[in-house]
């Protein structure tokens, strides 16, 4: 029998080709990432014929092979899979499977992407049609008696199908690359691609061959020879780690693949084994990288694939957001990948991913957690970021995390948030049964301050990474009757209202003087002057900035809406502390320039300890201070 036959492409347009080609361009590369899948398929559908009993021929080593020839400037990617029949050529090939060609054209005018087009439509093998002008196929179906068949097709919509020279099973595509395609001729260029689509696939993919060394006998004085020889160049790891059992695999293994996908990284701090199979189909390793101290976040880390093929590594909508510092892979043949991001956004079986993953990792760190709090406690310089991130921007995340999240102080002492609540209860309540925790974030620039709280007994937690502007409000908005306060937003006395406070020694007339001289030497606007009776021991004068204001103008920095408080000039209340034994000897001089003097010192020793006193007031005090010695 032989096969002769001309047609047409059964989608309803004649211009389809050009519209593919036009959408298409920026991702044409993809060519090779579905040509080469379709060989794959084919190869494990073969494979799995056989082990059904229906297929009883050899099958041989399983191989997909990508081959250039320069000259005639073509692409070939073979397979030894299943092949086809002429009839399921003009099933699968000439059908293509969309329900009419002006809904496409009218709904992907504006199409961005590629894979929305391929996937949405199932034109996976004419994005051949990117990069040639012309596209064979020369196949033999593994079915009893079959013919071999080839299909010629140049970009029309006319085809044709006649016989073909195929003499062994399975299927070869030979793209004719056009003109402007000719990049993907050079062998460096295939190989970057085919790296990384496939370095993963579950088929070994040839690429070229290389040269080894083998055994080769012995040499006169009987010590071991070898010769060189050409073998098959295999592109891929056909095994990769996700695809097995964590009980097969050891540390060593998790390591050099961690290596392996990101070859200058530091070791991670541990990773985590996904395996679901319902509701949805999910595998992969997710590892927590060691994070630099300068908080260079790396993102889009983490490798989505389908069955093993490389698809994106933007995985935002799969991966909460906060687990977006992640590395690693994840497998999923359940997520549309190729469809649109708003749809992915609405999709449920990314919402569940999306929850499974959020619970694993919440699972994982309580784990590292129980089993050693000691090393845990040296991890979470690194990890107390993925968790304050996921304990502000996800609520289930906090429930789960509030066991195991960690509060640092000023001593390097690490707390969970119960042990904290117990170790500072007594000490750090006000007359309202209020519990107030007081926090640094500058611990360099507020050690006066943190010196002044300690001396009081007072805690200072640290809360200096990135995140903790926000996760301040988040533990005040989830603890019960707890407030935090910044140890520079008041003298230490004032940071938790007891009231115990000292009386101040001053008579209102002194008072008022003493007022009105750091008033004067006081140059800087938008400073408000108070006299408070502390602790003759305490500092004479403090510069704070409110708790409140502070917070207010941190988030209009941050764009948070508060508009009114961002155009706010900056204010700080200067308190003087009129039972310190320095304004008993300001009233007590007789001069007013001398007065003018201690005060103008002691403000610029204040601003000077908080490291508020710079350029030309630095100068002018350093000078001051000169003169005065
Ligand atoms: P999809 O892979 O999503 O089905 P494609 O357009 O990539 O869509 O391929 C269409 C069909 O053509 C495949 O489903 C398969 O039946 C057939 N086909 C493509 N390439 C091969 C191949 N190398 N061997 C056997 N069949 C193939
Ligand atoms: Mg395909």
């Amino acid at each position: 029998m032989s096969i002769e036959e001309k047609g047409t492409i059964s989608i309803h347009t004649e211009n389809i080709f050009p519209i593919i080609k036009k959408f298409l361009y920026s991702d044409n590369e993809i060519f090779l990432r579905e040509l080469v899948s379709n060989a794959v398929d084919a190869v494990q559908k073969i494979k799995r014929l056989a082990a059904l009993g229906q297929y009883s021929g050899e099958l041989g080593n399983p191989l997909v092979e990508v081959a250039v020839d320069k000259d005639a400037k073509t692409i070939t990617i073979s397979d030894n899979g299943l092949g086809m029949t002429a009839d399921e050529i003009k099933k699968y090939i000439n059908q293509v499977a969309f329900s009419g060609a002006s809904e496409f054209v009218e709904k992907f005018k504006d199409a961005k992407d590629a894979n929305e087009i391929i996937g949405k439509f199932g034109l996976g093998f004419y994005s051949a049609f990117m990069v040639a002008d012309l596209v064979e196929i020369q196949t033999l179906s593994y079915q009893d008696g079959a013919e071999p068949a080839r299909w010629v097709c140049d970009g029309s919509t006319s085809f044709e199908i006649t016989d073909g020279n195929k003499t062994t099973r399975g299927t070869d595509i030979i793209l004719h690359i056009n003109a402007e395609s000719e990049e993907f001729l050079e062998n460096h260029k295939l190989e970057e691609i085919l790296d990384k689509y496939g370095k993963f696939l579950p088929v070994p993919i040839k690429f070229g061959t290389k040269t080894e060394q083998e055994p080769d006998g012995e040499d006169e004085e009987g010590k071991p020879k070898t010769k060189s020889v050409e073998v098959d160049n295999i592109i891929n790891t056909t095994n990769p780690i996700w695809t097995k059992a964590p009980a097969d695999l050891s540390d060593e293994d998790y390591l050099s693949f961690y290596k392996q996908l990101y070859p200058f990284s530091e070791d991670p701090l541990f990773w985590i084994h996904l395996n679901v199979d319902y509701p949805f189909n999910l595998t992969g390793v997710l590892y927590f990288p060691k994070l630099k101290n300068d908080y260079e976040f790396q993102r889009n880390k983490i490798k989505l694939f389908s069955r093993q093929v490389f698809i994106t590594d933007e995985v935002k909508d799969i991966v909460p957001e906060f687990l977006m510092l992640l590395h690693g892979v994840i497998d999923s043949p359940d997520i549309p990948l190729n469809v649109s991001r708003s749809f992915l956004q609405a999709d449920s079986n990314v919402k569940k991913i999306n929850s499974y993953i959020t619970k694993k990792v919440a699972d994982k760190l309580q784990e590292l957690f129980n089993k050693d709090r000691k090393s845990y406690e040296e991890k979470w310089g690194d990890i107390g970021l993925f968790v304050k991130y996921g304990m502000v921007s996800e609520e289930k995340f906090y429930d789960k995390a509030k066991d195991f999240a960690l509060l640092t102080n000023t001593k390097e002492e690490h707390y969970t948030l119960d042990e904290y609540r117990d170790k500072i209860k007594d000490i750090q309540t006000d007359k309202n049964g209020q519990l107030v925790y007081i926090y640094a974030n500058d611990p360099a620039k507020q050690d006066s301050f943190i010196q002044s709280a300690n001396k009081k007994d007072y805690d200072v937690l640290l809360m200096n990474s990135p995140i903790d502007n926000h996760f301040v409000s988040q533990l005040e908005q989830k603890l019960e009757k707890t407030s935090l306060k910044r140890v520079d937003s008041s003298v230490a006395s004032q940071l938790i209202d007891k009231d115990e406070n000292h009386e101040s020694v001053l008579s209102e007339d002194q008072s008022k003087q003493v007022k009105e001289i750091f008033e004067k030497a006081i140059t800087r606007p938008g400073y408000n002057v108070e006299i408070v009776g502390l602790n003759p021991e305490e500092l004479p004068v403090t510069v704070t900035m409110d708790e409140f204001m502070r917070r207010m103008k941190d988030m209009a920095a941050m764009g948070g809406g508060m508009g009114f408080y961002g155009n706010m000039p900056d204010s700080y209340k200067v308190a003087i502390n009129g039972n310190h034994k320095l304004i008993g000897k300001i009233l007590a001089s007789d001069k007013s320039e001398d007065q003018a003097l201690l005060a103008k010192q002691a403000v610029d020793l204040a601003l000077l300890a908080q490291g508020m006193l710079t350029g030309a007031e630095l100068t002018e005090f350093v000078s001051r201070s000169v003169a005065l010695i």
